[in-house]
Formats: C-alpha cells, sequence, structure tokens
C-alpha cells in the first residue's frame, strides 16, 4: 500500500504585494509552531505571486519553516525573447517545489488550451518542479458531459506531454465550485477523484495511479477539509480564498479526519 502524504496547498492568486506576503507567513508559522511536528505528516505549500515569491523565499530559509514554495503559472518556454512570461528555471532559483498548471482562472481568463497547459508541466518537470495540474468542469460541461469527462480529458492532454517518470498532483477543481462558496459535496470529489486515478492507471500503470496525490479544491474551509480527506482518493486541497487568513488556513492545515 503507498501512502500518499497529503498535500494543502494555498494559492494565493492575485492577493498581497511582497509585505503583505511576508507578514501572512509570518502569521502562519507562528499558529502553525506547534503543528511543525505534524509536517512528516501533512505537506503545506504556498503559491503567492510571482512577485512575493523571492521574499517568501528568503523568509522560509531563515525560519526553517517547513512550509514548501509554489508559484501560480510558468512559461513553457525555457528563456529568450518572451516578454512578461517566468521560466521554470527562474522558479526552481526560488526553490518554488511546485507549480500550478491549467488553473481553470487560466484556462479560461486566458484561453490557455489542453496542450499548452502540458506544455507548461513539461517545461516545470524539466527543470525539477513538480507541476500540479488543474482540471475541472464548468457548470455547462458537467450539465452537458457529466462531471468526469472533461477533467479526464484535461489530465490525459496533460499527461500526455510528460516523460514516464515525471512526479506531478492532480487537482480536481469543479470551475462551479471555485470561489463560490459552493463546494462540491465530498462524495462527488470522490467520484471524479477516482476516475481520475484510474485513468491514470490507464494512462501510466498501476505504480503511477497509487503513488500520485489526488487533490480537491473549491471553496474549501476549516469546516469541510476533513470531509474529503476521509474519502479514500483525495490526498489534500488546492485552497484559494481561505488561504489568505492565517488562522483559517492553519485550521485547515490541522484537520483531524
Ligand atoms: C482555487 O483558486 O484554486 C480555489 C479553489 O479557490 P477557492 O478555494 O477560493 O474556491
Amino acid at each position: 500500500l503507498v501512502n500518499r502524504i497529503p498535500l494543502i496547498a494555498g494559492n494565493w492568486k492575485m492577493n498581497l504585494d511582497h509585505l503583505q506576503a511576508i507578514a501572512l507567513v509570518q502569521k502562519l508559522s507562528w499558529s502553525l509552531k506547534d503543528a511543525r511536528h505534524n509536517f512528516g505528516e501533512v505537506e503545506v505549500a504556498v503559491f503567492p505571486p510571482f512577485t512575493d515569491l523571492r521574499s517568501v523565499q528568503t523568509l522560509l530559509a531563515a525560519d526553517k519553516l517547513a512550509l514548501k514554495l509554489g508559484a501560480q503559472d510558468v512559461s513553457p518556454q525555457q528563456a529568450g525573447a518572451y516578454t512578461g512570461d517566468i521560466s521554470a528555471e527562474m522558479l526552481a532559483k526560488l526553490d518554488s517545489a511546485y507549480v500550478l498548471v491549467g488553473h481553470s482562472e487560466r484556462r479560461h481568463g486566458h484561453s490557455e488550451s489542453d496542450e499548452l497547459v502540458g506544455e507548461k508541466a513539461r517545461a516545470a518537470q524539466a527543470a525539477g518542479l513538480v507541476p500540479v495540474i488543474c482540471v475541472g468542469e464548468t457548470a455547462e460541461d458537467l450539465e452537458t458531459h457529466g462531471a468526469a469527462a472533461i477533467p479526464l480529458a484535461q489530465l490525459a492532454a496533460a499527461v500526455a506531454k510528460l516523460p514516464a517518470d515525471a512526479e506531478f498532483v492532480v487537482a480536481y477543481e469543479p470551475v462551479w465550485a471555485i470561489g463560490s462558496g459552493e463546494p462540491a459535496t465530498s462524495e462527488q470529489a470522490e467520484e471524479v477523484a477516482r476516475a481520475l486515478r484510474e485513468s491514470l492507471r490507464d494512462l501510466r500503470g498501476d505504480d503511477v495511479a497509487a503513488a500520485t496525490r489526488v487533490l480537491y479544491g473549491g471553496s474549501v474551509t476549516s469546516q469541510n477539509i476533513a470531509s474529503y480527506l476521509r474519502q479514500p482518493n483525495i490526498d489534500g486541497a488546492l485552497v484559494g480564498g481561505a488561504s489568505l487568513k492565517a488562522d483559517e488556513f492553519s485550521r485547515i492545515v490541522q484537520f483531524k479526519k
């Protein structure tokens, strides 16, 4: 039996300048100080805006905090004439362990295709980062295709771009549940998480399917986190709004099943 260590990931989106970021991480480190021994059992990562990464990196290193760092997006290109883009190598240099690819706010707000999301995952992986591949259906998709079809297609397209030995995380985020205060039920989330894991078995074999963490995201709070973590195929959460408050995020991190 593979032990998948739960991952609680805080996506700050376009919130907090670097000074506010420092203040939040300091508060977080204070509220989590007694929980640090838990860090072997739960992995915690924050995903600040690019402009905050250096400040947060410095703080985490100086304080020896067992929080990990991730970025919210990455260029599919390595380097060169790509104005405004940030490369995976640059993120790796800032000790980013993770990077989100294909968040619905990128897919929908910036017309990112499955193909591009896969290329971003590939670029991240090549630089030693673990891509967090975000997938999820809109309310319209849900009515037309049911819950799992779109997430499964998005996952297959991204995984197709990754080499056989690549480590990655999958985040199932129904678009209708993001920032809406209307989370999927734990049963709904588990059903799609299970389908995603089954498809990983077909795409990558039993070992990868058993070792890959599948997160749920969409209006996660300290009130509902445990219900997701109790599901056999859900291995953590991608938390948006609730990751911006130190008290609430630390309650989420210290979930009790
Ligand atoms: C997200 O942005 O990935 C997210 C899940 O947001 P929220 O928790 O605010 O719904």
